[in-house]
Parts: C-alpha cells; sequence; structure tokens
C-alpha cells in the first residue's frame, strides 16, 4: 500500500533545511582544486614550467623529465589538500566517466612507507579497464588498456565525503593504440578541422594563422526529485525513468514553473553546486527553471571542446553527487517522466582561432563576411552530406523518446539559419546578390558580397541544428549524453567540408578569378547541391516531415536501430579514415558498442517492467479487487446494490495487464537474430511498443485503484513534493 509514500512525505515536509551557506567570493575560490598554469609557476623551476607550459599550448611531447618534476609538484599540492589518492579519469565509449584510484603510498623494502607518484606515473596508467566495452578491439585475454594524460586538461582534486582524490584526465587507448575511449578521436577531429581551416583561411589571404580549435558550451537539462520517492522507485533507481505513471491532472500546461522561482531547497542545491564547479574550475553561467515541474537547467560559460567535454561529464558527476547530499535524487535521464518535457544537451559550437577570432562570427567588415559565409556554407554542406551520422552521434535507447515527439527536434537533421542568413544564401544561389529585399541587410559597396548585421534574436526551437547569431546550436543532443560524440561529428564533418572548399576555392583562383567571385562560385555550388537542407520552418510539422523526406530527400530516422547503422556505410568509413580520426577497426567498434548498449538498455528496462508490473502492480490490484468485491458482497446482504462495474474495469485491465505482460516476456526470449542490426530492431518494433501496452494498462489502473493501494509514488508526489 501506500504507507511508505506517506512516510516519504512526511520526512520531506519535516526534513531540515539546510540554510543557504553565505555565498563564497568568487576570486578566493576560483579554481582552487585545480593544478592549473598559475599553480604549476608557482611550484616549478622555471626551465621545466617553460617546457609544461610548451606542451600544454601545442600539444607536444612531454619530456620524461619534465614530466617528473610536474608530477612530484602535483603530488605535494594534492596532498597538501588532503588528497590520498590519484585516479587517472577517463571516458569510455558509455557516456560515463571511468576511474581508477591509486595510493600515493609505496611500501618499502624495510616495510616503511613513503609517498610516491613518478613521471611515468603520471603521463601513463594501466588501468585493465577490461570490462569496458570495446566492441571486439580488445580480446579479454589481452586487456590492456593505457590511459594517458591528456595535458591539455589540467589535473584537479575531487572532494567527496569519502576524501579528496588527485584527478587527471586522461585518454584511453588499446595496446596497439587504438582509441577505446572518447576523447582521442575528440582531439583528432580537431586536429583535422584545424588543418582544413588552416589552408582555408590562408587561401582567404591571411598570413598570421594560429591553430584553429572548436567551443563547446553546453546547455544541461536535468529532474531534480526527492530522494524518499525516487527510492520507492525501482525504475527510477534502475533505468533513470519511470515506466510507469499516470500524468498528474496539473502539468506543464500551465508554464508557470519555466524561469519562475527557484524554490529555496534548490536554490541552496544549486549554490552548493556551483561551489564546486567553481573550485574545480568550471565557469558555470546560468540557472534557471525549465519547462517542465521539477526540471532545471546548468550551462558554463563555452570553453575550448576539449575541455568542455571534460568539464561537462564533471558536472554530470557534481550534480549527482550534491543532490545525494541533499537528499535529492538528479536525473539526467532524457525522459523520465511521460507527457511532460524531456531533457536534453544544447551543444552550442563554434570555430575559432586567436589570430582570426570567432570563425563563425558575421563580423562587421565586408571581408569578415565573406570568412564567415565560407565557414558557415561549409557547415551547411556538412550537415546535408553528413546529416544520417550527426543523428547516429545522437542515437541512443533514451534519446529516442525524446526525439520526434513534439517537444524537442525532429530525428531529421536540417539546419536553422535566421531568415536574414537564409535569404542571403538563397540569393547567393539564384546569383541575385545584387540587391536587398531587407534594409540595412547588404553592403555591396565595392564588394560583391553581401553585408552582414548581426541578428542573434532568431530562434527556432524546433530546428534540431540552429544558428545563433556566432555559433551553432545543436539541440538534439540527449542530456545524459558525453558532448565528445556530438562534437567529434561536427568538428569532423566541418573538416571535411573545410578541405573540399580549400581545393575548389583553389581551383577557381587558379583560372584567375578574383577572391570574392571565387568564393560566390563556390558558395553557389555549396547552395545548389545542399541548400535543401537548411529549413526556417515548423520542424514539429506533419507537412515538413513528408517534404523533408519526399521533396527533399533527407533522411527521416526515428530510432537508434534506424540512425545507428550509418556507421557502418562506406561514406562514414571513408570520411572518418580520410580525416584521420577514426580507423575502420574502431569506427567498426564504435557501431558494435553503441548497439550493445541500446539493445542491453531496453532489455533491461522489459525485464523491469514485467517485474514491476509482477510483483507490485498486480498484487495492488488484486488487493484493492479483493476488498471492492468484500464490500460489494456485504453491501448487498445488506439488500444496497453496489455498482459493480468499477470491479469489472479493474478486473478486466489487470487481465489485459497480465497478458500483455506474458507477450513482452514471450518476446524478450527470441535470440536468433540475423545481425545485429536485426536485433536492435526488434527492440525497437516489438519489445518497445509492448512495454507502452504494459504501461498503458498499468497507467489505466492508477487510475482506478484507490490511492492507499497504490505502491509507487505519483507524478504528482514526484514532480510536485519538494
Ligand atoms: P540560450 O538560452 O540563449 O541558448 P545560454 O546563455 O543559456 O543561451 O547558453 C548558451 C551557451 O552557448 C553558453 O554555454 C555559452 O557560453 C555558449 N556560447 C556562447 N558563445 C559561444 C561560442 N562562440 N561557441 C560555443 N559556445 C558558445
Ligand atoms: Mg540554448
Amino acid at each position: 500500500g501506500n504507507m511508505a509514500r506517506v512516510q516519504a512525505i512526511r520526512q520531506i515536509v519535516n526534513r531540515d533545511s539546510k540554510p543557504p551557506k553565505p555565498p563564497e567570493r568568487l576570486k578566493d575560490i576560483w579554481a582552487e582544486n585545480v593544478f592549473n598554469l598559475d599553480k604549476m609557476q608557482a611550484s616549478l623551476p622555471k626551465a621545466v614550467f617553460k617546457s609544461i607550459k610548451k606542451t600544454i599550448l601545442t600539444g607536444e611531447k612531454l619530456d620524461l623529465s619534465v614530466a617528473d618534476a610536474v608530477a612530484t609538484a602535483m603530488r605535494d599540492w594534492a596532498m597538501a589538500k588532503g588528497a590520498l589518492y590519484y585516479a587517472h579519469v577517463f571516458y569510455p565509449m558509455t557516456n560515463l566517466t571511468a576511474e581508477k584510484h591509486d595510493g600515493f603510498i609505496s611500501v618499502q623494502g624495510n616495510g616503511n612507507v613513503t609517498s610516491e607518484f613518478s613521471g611515468k606515473v603520471l603521463v601513463q596508467g594501466e588501468p585493465d579497464g577490461s570490462s569496458f566495452p570495446n566492441g571486439g578491439i580488445r580480446d579479454t585475454f589481452e586487456a590492456r588498456g593505457y590511459t594517458a594524460w591528456d595535458v591539455t586538461s589540467p589535473a584537479y582534486i575531487m572532494e567527496t565525503d569519502n576524501g579528496s582524490t588527485l584527478c587527471i584526465p586522461t585518454v584511453f587507448v588499446s595496446w596497439t593504440g587504438e582509441a577505446l575511449g572518447k576523447k582521442v578521436p575528440l582531439l583528432r577531429s580537431i586536429a583535422a578541422m584545424d588543418k582544413a581551416a588552416n589552408k582555408v583561411l590562408g587561401l582567404l589571404g591571411h598570413k598570421d594563422i594560429a591553430h584553429v580549435n572548436s567551443s563547446c558550451g553546453a546547455e544541461q537539462e536535468y529532474f531534480l526529485v526527492d530522494a524518499n520517492f525516487a527510492n520507492q522507485r525501482p525504475d527510477l533507481l534502475l533505468a533513470g525513468r519511470t515506466l510507469f505513471g499516470k500524468p498528474p491532472a496539473k502539468g506543464q500546461e500551465f508554464d508557470d514553473h519555466y524561469f519562475g522561482a527557484i524554490p529555496e531547497r534548490i536554490q541552496v542545491f544549486m549554490q552548493d553546486v556551483e561551489t564546486t564547479l567553481y573550485k574545480l574550475g568550471i565557469p558555470a553561467k546560468t540557472r534557471h527553471n525549465e519547462v517542465a515541474p521539477g526540471q532545471f537547467e546548468i550551462a558554463p560559460h563555452f570553453e575550448a571542446a576539449n575541455v568542455a567535454s571534460d568539464h561537462q561529464q564533471t558536472i554530470m558527476t557534481v550534480l549527482k553527487h550534491t543532490a545525494k547530499k541533499h537528499g535529492l535524487t538528479c536525473l539526467l535521464h532524457e525522459k523520465p517522466f511521460a507527457g511532460i518535457n524531456g531533457s536534453g544537451k544544447h551543444v552550442n559550437w563554434s570555430v575559432g582561432n586567436s589570430t582570426q577570432g570567432n570563425l563563425l562570427d558575421p563580423g562587421d567588415s565586408p571581408h569578415e563576411n565573406a570568412q564567415f559565409l565560407v565557414f558557415c556554407g561549409a557547415v551547411i554542406r556538412g550537415v546535408h552530406k553528413y546529416g544520417p551520422l550527426m543523428r547516429a552521434a545522437i542515437a541512443t535507447s533514451s534519446n529516442d523518446h525524446r526525439l520526434g515527439a513534439n517537444e524537442a527536434p525532429p530525428a531529421i537533421m536540417s539546419v536553422y539559419l535566421g531568415s536574414q542568413l537564409e535569404e542571403v544564401f538563397e540569393q547567393i544561389k539564384t546569383g541575385t546578390v545584387t540587391e536587398s529585399t531587407q534594409k540595412g541587410v547588404m553592403d555591396l559597396g565595392v564588394d560583391v558580397l553581401p553585408h552582414l548585421t548581426k541578428d542573434a534574436g532568431d530562434r527556432n526551437r524546433t530546428s534540431p541544428f540552429a544558428f545563433t547569431g556566432n555559433r551553432f546550436e545543436f539541440r538534439a543532443v540527449g542530456s545524459s549524453q558525453s558532448v565528445s560524440g556530438p562534437l567529434i561529428v561536427l568538428n569532423t564533418m566541418l573538416a571535411d567540408s573545410l578541405e573540399w572548399v580549400g581545393n575548389r576555392l583553389e581551383s577557381e583562383l587558379s583560372k584567375g578569378l578574383e577572391l570574392n567571385t571565387a568564393i560566390l562560385t563556390v558558395l553557389k555550388e555549396i547552395m545548389e547541391e545542399h541548400g535543401v537542407v537548411i529549413f526556417g520552418g515548423n520542424g514539429y510539422s506533419e507537412e515538413w516531415h513528408k517534404m523533408a523526406v519526399e521533396e527533399r530527400g533527407l533522411a527521416n530516422l526515428p530510432t537508434s536501430a534506424d540512425a545507428l547503422p550509418t556507421l557502418k556505410e562506406e561514406y562514414i568509413e571513408d570520411l572518418f579514415q580520410k580525416t584521420g580520426v577514426l580507423t575502420p577497426v574502431e569506427l567498426e567498434s564504435r557501431f558494435e558498442v553503441y548497439a550493445e548498449q541500446y539493445i542491453l538498455s531496453i532489455e533491461v528496462e522489459a525485464k523491469l517492467a514485467m517485474d514491476m508490473a509482477k510483483t507490485m502492480i498486480y498484487p495492488a490490484a488484486v488487493e484493492y479487487l479483493s476488498q471492492l468485491s468484500s464490500t460489494i458482497t456485504s453491501l448487498a446482504g445488506l439488500g444496497i446494490h453496489f455498482e459493480k462495474e468499477s470491479a469489472q474495469k479493474v478486473a478486466d485491465l489487470t487481465k489485459s495487464m497480465v497478458e500483455a505482460t506474458d507477450k513482452l516476456s514471450t518476446a524478450l526470449t527470441k535470440h536468433d537474430f540475423q545481425s545485429t542490426e536485426a536485433h536492435m530492431q526488434h527492440c525497437a518494433t516489438t519489445i518497445r511498443p509492448l512495454m507502452d501496452t504494459v504501461r498503458s494498462y498499468v497507467d489505466a489502473l492508477e487510475g482506478e485503484v484507490a490511492d492507499s493501494f497504490w505502491p509507487l509514488p505519483t507524478y504528482q508526489e514526484m514532480l510536485f513534493i519538494k
């Protein structure tokens, strides 16, 4: 019955609220737990510091004697801050963060102990990560994976209730040098993009061209539920989402949560999160309520993609840990509650360098405009050519609940440019860049190229990939995902496009064309070939789904089972191979891992749904039914004939639920699949719909069975009681 629920509510109401700590001064705590350049400078001999700084800025190889000195300084700093352990932190293909902890302690021959941490240990570790999925790259008997410090991402101290640990961000590779994690391909994708961008910038007439990096600022949405409730929901604990639950009478239709006042308890939580992040040098910037009740968002200021990606992983960890401390459970799942908005992670992405600045910023001068149009054109080409790959990069079983529902961008990849920019590209396509229909938009002057004014206010929430003034926002990324995967794809497709643009520009220029005319020629070609990917209308509408597929030939890949096989296509293999981002073996292994994760998570959920239906819902329904029937019988003895329809309804729903559960159970026994693809399709088209059927009966029962018999905390309780 609901005794446990009542108990939970009592505990929440009577909890002593943590008073907010007085906010600490940012400058006192900023990056205090990070072994950054400042701390290195303060603790290292000048020559060593110069050398490590050079390595950090240029990515050059680290000399072992330098590594030894850095390791000693790092250890002393960490131990002075109370750390007894260090961990190589790495990012396997599972979207999670993994770490192997080791003590600084070293036992001597005479039984004495000292603390030890050499350059070799700092630079390379052997985590024996054989239990991490690797898609067949390593056989377990050769279970050697190495982690190696990514010097461009600083070491830091993670404080937990069980003590502090020195954390070293690392890449994860096999003993044969194959990428096992997410960081190596990210670094490679940046290098590929840098190379191609450099060439294009050179052709645009720049002499001094610094390393081009990509930037990322990710907006993270999440839900908070009181732990007293979450702990009573096996589905939240094991699957991260509710498998059952009737939407509450009051949902999000009132929109009163969005940007509303943040409840005090949540505010205290957020402040705690931000303090931890600031100490870790993570620039958390915005916080607000989201659309759904109980949903919130945190967004740091953007950083270099590699660091942003590590920081994003840490943000997810800190959100979860801190929630626990505050008696809350943080849900990062894309769709924790049916019928209520899900959570995404908007990946804001741009590319730039220290000499030319943000290359996706239209700038003020006609010259900057031209450069912007070239880079923007390259992005347009990339999204058109590799849209299915972008879809594959966000394909998880959990994100499938969001994409395509009318709250999140559709599973069809298109680009939103805003009306002004869209018009400019249209005019480039039709060769009518001579006159402006919009006042102030074009400054043709002596130039043949349009002069742009900034138009950052233009927003289209229904587009999966939108230009927002000086960056693109990939809005279809899932809230629980690592941002590395999407960033790898964006950088790689841009590298490929810029390479193409570079070659085309070169050939036009060699014909003697003037630079701006050459640019226009190449952009016109891009628009003719790839302009169909630009879409400014309503991405949720049925017309778009029809038009996108039938008229424009864009792919609509509604489920991960449809999207992931893209990774096996030849043109994708070619893309990754020629850019040097992933070898065919590495790519294949990624397909295997992602497909396996997809299948596993759906099968685990299905089993859990069956268990809950049988062991929690069925007993509650039957108990209620038995009470109902004895009431009806005893009333009949008194000559009062009470309606029996409600009992009949509960009985029917219960029977149907059991039947549906049996069907699901049978479907789960199927194992003779021709291929991984077929297995995925079985999950998408058979298991998932059967789970939905079971759910429909359970949710209907929730509306019939007396509340005092219902075993699961309700949506109302979880979403509104804090
Ligand atoms: P909005 O709600 O308008 O999308 P937010 O301020 O919540 O905007 O988040 C925007 C995110 O985009 C922030 O993380 C911000 O730092 C990031 N961002 C801003 N400029 C760039 C850029 N040039 N490249 C990458 N990210 C950027
Ligand atoms: Mg946004």
